[in-house]
């Protein structure tokens, strides 16, 4: 693997596809133990996890029902302030156990607003499972309950995850160089 440029910035490769899928299949092999009974809806927050979330789905030979999901912030008027919204969940999440699958997680913005908005359409049980996980940047009390691989604060690329719309399609996991 050598150097990727994508725009002004070079990357240098991190994790390879063999890495990231021997964790992936660890991490299914986990859900598929704690979740098998359960029927869950597994949530994929859009766009950065539709590779994780797509090799991740092929290994569960469970019953499992799979969502595409965005989340939208926008100001609200008046003094409504800023309203979050699930955009396009049409099932019915009322006493289900819920997967959120995620890309990354940073400082768990993300996480905590679509966990509030879960919470709030009375999911029963809300789990959620990363590719990656920054330990440092994280700032919520959410448990991060399935974690594919923790990394320092460096901006990563690849295997789904772009740098200004570039490198998704990446199948190893790069760092800025
Ligand atoms: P959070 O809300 O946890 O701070 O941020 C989560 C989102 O930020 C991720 O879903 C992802 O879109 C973006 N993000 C955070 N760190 C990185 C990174 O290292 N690389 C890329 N490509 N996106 C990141």
């Amino acid at each position: 693997m050598s150097l990727v440029t994508l725009h002004d910035k070079q990357f240098k490769p991190y994790i390879s596809a063999e890495a990231i899928h021997e964790r992936v299949s660890q991490v299914a092999g986990n859900l598929s133990a704690d979740l098998k009974d359960s029927f869950p809806l597994f949530l994929v927050v859009l766009n950065g996890s539709f590779i994780f979330a797509a090799d991740l789905v092929k290994m569960l030979k469970f019953p499992c029902e799979i969502s595409f999901v965005k989340l939208a912030s926008y100001h609200g008027t008046g003094s409504t302030g800023t309203v979050n919204e699930i955009i396009g969940l049409t099932e019915n999440v009322e006493n289900r156990t819920i997967v959120i699958i995620e890309d990354i997680v940073d400082t768990g913005t993300t996480l905590a607003k679509l966990h509030n908005l879960l919470k709030h359409k009375k999911a029963k049980q809300i789990k959620t499972a990363t590719l990656l996980f920054k330990p440092m940047a994280y700032k919520k009390t959410i448990p991060v309950d399935y974690v594919c691989m923790e990394i320092p604060n460096d901006f990563v690329v690849g295997y789904g995850l772009d740098y200004n719309g570039l490198g998704r399609n990446l199948k190893d996991i790069y760092v800025l160089a």
